[in-house]
């Protein structure tokens, strides 16, 4: 029989590497859920009952909401809903990249045929499958450009190397990777700028430019990459300063496949589920992307209504309404 996954992210409190695998026996179904449990730095607003407890680490992408109906597909699967093999991942590292890479080798060691996924979206009618054919969502990653001089005293600023110039126009130049050719988006955002420690007495020796890079395309995100790197080396050529780079949190670009996309449609259509055909990418990246390469599927969204608060910000808050939707549709899926 055909396997498939249903693949959700899931997050986890720690840092390190964890995701769980489960395989129903043979008599049983098999398609695949991963899911991240992820908190992020930031707060949690409002006078939640349920609201996190650790000041500054909160779970404002739904990943709570993520877990719970992939604990409620479970109990599906055991009920009896599907009699084929389902594999359920419960998968890490969503907001830095790493869970959808540590479980893509498992798709085709499990023999998984399909796999699927949903995130919650706000802007969209609440509990609509909403949905983007071809590419999905961008890849992106982080880049970290570092320029190392000779600090001096502020008074005696020709005795040191101070790379705040070549700061400056990297900066400048990383801007200006900011397009769109035809309708392809190219991104290039500024996401921090150091020089020194401010301190008044001190001319500082280095410095130090991050930036997300965003593409629809893999190849045009790192085009931008080679382009910036390129120039901070000569920069740093010119003025004599050392010159390093990192990578952060890279993600693929997501693309659904046609064939899997169109059974995320009908099955929306057997549960009487309103589908809305998204016009444009959804910007943020998104893990999924790795599974998506190693087998066909789909990534689709679950609505969380036109005025809700957007993922990553203070007011989010997962609302509850969706979680059955998320489960009749894997269920429906899994049925095939
Ligand atoms: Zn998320
Ligand atoms: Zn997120």
């Amino acid at each position: 029989m055909p396997s498939m996954s249903i693949t959700w992210p899931v997050s986890v409190a720690a840092s390190r590497p964890q995701s769980t695998i489960r395989q129903w026996p043979e008599t049983y179904s098999a398609r695949s859920l991963p899911r991240y449990r992820h908190a992020l730095p930031m707060t949690e607003g409002g006078a939640l009952p349920y609201a996190s407890q650790n000041k500054g680490a909160a779970h404002k992408c739904g990943h709570d909401g993520h877990c719970a109906a992939l604990c409620a597909m479970t109990m599906a699967v055991e009920n009896g809903a599907v009699k084929r093999p389902v594999y359920l991942i419960f998968e890490t590292g969503e907001e830095i990249g790493l869970g959808g890479e540590l479980c893509a080798p498992l798709l085709a060691e499990k023999g998984i045929r399909e796999v699927y996924a949903f995130h919650n979206l706000s802007g969209y009618p609440m509990g609509a499958v909403v949905y983007r054919r071809g590419l999905t969502q961008p890849a992106s990653e982080g880049l970290s450009l570092q320029l190392r001089g000779t600090p001096s005293h502020a008074s005696a600023p020709e005795e040191g190397k101070n790379p705040a110039p070549e700061i400056a126009r990297l900066t400048l130049s990383a801007q200006g990777l900011n397009r769109r050719d035809g309708a392809e988006m190219k991104m290039c955002t500024v996401t921090g700028v150091k020089v020194g420690s401010g301190d008044f007495g001190i001319s500082p020796g280095e410095g130090e430019l991050r930036v997300t890079l965003r593409a629809e395309r893999e190849s045009a995100m790192k085009d931008m990459e080679v382009a910036l790197v390129n120039e901070a080396r000569s920069l740093a050529e010119k003025a004599g300063l050392q010159m390093e780079y990192r990578l952060w949190d890279v993600f693929p670009e997501t693309r659904n496949d046609d064939a899997c996309l169109d059974k995320v449609i009908s099955a929306a259509g057997r549960l009487g589920i309103q589908a809305v055909e998204m016009a444009d990418i959804w910007r943020a990246s998104e893990d999924f992307g790795h599974l998506l390469k190693a087998c066909p599927g789909a990534l689709f969204y679950i609505g969380t209504g036109e005025g809700h608060a957007p993922v990553h910000t203070d007011g989010y808050d997962f609302p509850d309404e969706i979680l059955s939707v998320a489960v009749n549709m894997f269920v429906e899926l899994a049925k095939g």
